[in-house]
């Protein structure tokens, strides 16, 4: 048999509203929290028991705002600047065969009180994503020591960020609501989540966080936050 249907066991609240500027891995932007919904009949508490020793999950989920798009067997990686390409399988695109991805996530809290839902940190998770499977991280087994990343091994310098005069009052404006906003915007931004190949100083870039637009512009010091608005 080659073929199964799975069922969604929870679904993803998260702070990325779009895919745009969605960090590339898990563990990027410790601040993006997200909540972990399950859904029933799966939202009972026996279903988590003994999952508060743990610190991190792996999220097993699909790629629902793609998914539509189907595959092609390669891929241009963002890591190797957007041009080269490399096999569908050689890479964490989500344009694949099952579009099924892989996150690790920071467990920062469980509730169980209406339904249940876990709080992760760090998650790389567009806002409704379907989650097939939660389990715990061993890091035993599940952390490889002197592994090879292959062309994602380096991390590039993360880009300095900036605010604009205006930029900065609306942060402290929203500060009751976002308190984490200023730090979370900064993860983000210091990802670079341009297109590798696209490097025009002059253009706007927006991305959606919550329920604001952000605004900037890069030049060669940095990104420059010039706008937040609610969306
Ligand atoms: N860590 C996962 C993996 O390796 O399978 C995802 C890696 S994938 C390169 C990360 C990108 O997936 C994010 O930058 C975001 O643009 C995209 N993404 C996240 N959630 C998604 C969803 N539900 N549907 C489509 N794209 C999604």
């Amino acid at each position: 048999m080659n073929q199964w249907t799975l069922q969604a066991v929870a679904q993803v609240e998260s702070c990325f509203k779009e895919k745009f500027a969605i960090p590339r891995q898990p563990g990027l932007t410790p601040s993006a929290e997200a909540v972990v919904r399950l859904l029933p009949p799966f939202d009972h508490p026996d279903t988590v028991r003994g999952l508060e020793a743990f610190s991190h999950l792996w999220l097993v989920f699909v790629f629902h705002g793609t998914a539509d798009q189907g595959w092609r067997p390669t891929v241009r990686p963002p890591k190797l600047g957007g041009n080269a390409r490399t096999g569908v399988f050689a890479s964490r695109s989500t344009f694949r065969p099952n579009p099924v991805g892989l996150s690790v996530v920071k467990l920062l809290g469980i509730d169980t009180d209406h339904g249940v839902s876990l709080r992760v940190g760090g998650a790389d998770l567009l806002d409704g994503t379907p989650v097939l499977d939660i389990k715990p991280y061993l890091a035993y087994a599940d952390a490889v020591v002197g592994a090879n990343s292959g062309y994602a091994d380096t991390g590039a310098d993360p880009l300095p960020v900036a605010f604009t005069l205006e930029a900065d009052a609306m942060l402290q404006e929203l500060a009751p609501s976002h308190p984490h906003l200023r730090e979370l915007i900064r993860e983000v931004l210091a990802q670079d989540p341009r297109p590798g190949y696209a490097d025009d100083p002059a253009r706007d870039y927006g991305m959606r966080l919550y329920d604001l637009n952000i605004r900037w512009r890069c030049d060669q010091r940095g990104a420059v936050v010039h706008e937040i608005n609610y969306a």
